[in-house]
């Protein structure tokens, strides 16, 4: 069986003490990179998609045909997964389209940049796990605000830690399978203006709130490691990004040991696609069809997947015998 829960994913990675790398699609030819990176590397993994956040033009349409792709790739245990569901109408929508987890994103509100109360939060939450449970799916709450852009585009957000003891209340009167918390990373191409340390990074945070959500699988969001040359090469072909450190791969192994199990980095991803187009659009003028640049793209991030995968420790585990 190709699908399974974030709860059932996350359950095994914590019998065998690894994470599962979640990385976001905007369309199909994405998700191919990430599916091909699970088979190569015989590795469970989280595919995640934000709605409206595609180049498709139709969410509905987009996720039938994701689902239909997933179906086809039955050597590896895979989770659909929303990300950043902004209320409960796209749960559900999500959820319909044959997702096998959501995340309710209730730490803001409906502009999408006010923080919400701890009561807000916990309500539409908790609405969403009756619903999701009740279908056999899975949901990822979320406690403070990570910073920065979702999807790319749009206004960033100020970062509020997660408070631990707000952590273990909100766990318990939501039912939440997995939480994010707030630890000081940020969505998007720029994380930090050096590189990150004790007081930007605060893994001290996960280690307390493990302690005391035991049972709850954390979730790191916003951790790309924004690879200098990645951003090297988009920049050697027309980009404008600028210098910008992310979150160190030996800090994302060492949140492993402290609970976290599920591991967002989207733009990593994004990097490798698109520097890989820019450079061959750049080097072939006579090129035109979306073939051949669309092609470099997915052989690019699928290398930096498999990668992944493997500082993970993800890769090999879907062969490990099913608990
Ligand atoms: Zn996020």
């Amino acid at each position: 069986m190709t699908f399974v829960t974030l709860l059932q994913a996350l359950d095994e990675a914590a019998a065998g003490d690894y994470a599962l790398g979640a990385f976001n699609v905007s369309d199909l030819v994405q998700a191919e990179a990430v599916l091909d990176a699970a088979a190569a590397t015989a590795s469970p993994v989280i595919v995640q998609a934000i709605a409206g956040g595609s180049a498709h033009a139709s969410d509905e349409r987009f996720w039938g045909a994701l689902v239909g792709l997933i179906k086809t790739y039955d050597e590896v245990p895979v989770v659909l997964h929303l990300d950043h569901g902004p209320d409960f109408a796209t749960c559900a929508r999500a959820i319909a389209a044959g997702f096998t987890s959501v995340m309710i994103d209730g730490s803001l509100r409906a502009d999408r940049r006010t923080p919400s109360s701890f009561e807000e939060n916990v309500a539409v939450t908790a609405e969403v796990v009756e619903y999701a449970h009740a279908g056999g799916v899975s949901v990822e709450g979320e406690l403070g605000t990570i910073g920065g852009v979702e999807g790319g585009t749009g206004e960033a957000k100020e970062i509020v830690l997660a408070d631990p003891d707000q952590a273990a209340e909100f766990v318990r009167r939501t039912g939440v399978d997995a939480l994010a918390v707030a630890i000081g990373t940020s969505h998007g191409a720029y994380k930090f203006d050096r590189e990150p340390d004790g007081e930007v990074l605060r893994l001290d945070l996960t280690e307390r709130i493990h302690a005391l959500t035991s049972g709850t699988h954390l979730v790191m969001h916003g951790s790309s490691t924004l690879p200098a040359e990645l951003r090297a090469e988009v920049n050697a072909y027309g980009g404008t990004l600028p210098e910008s450190w992310g979150v160190p791969m030996a800090e994302k192994v060492r949140s492993i040991g402290m609970g976290v199990r599920k591991i967002n980095q989207g733009m990593d991803s994004h990097l490798a696609f698109t520097a890989a187009v820019r450079r061959t659009l750049a080097t072939d003028g006579l090129n035109v069809d979306p073939a051949g640049y669309e092609r470099a793209g997915r052989e690019a991030m699928r290398a930096l997947l498999v990668d992944r995968m493997r500082d993970f420790r993800s890769a090999g585990q879907a062969k490990r015998p099913r608990s």
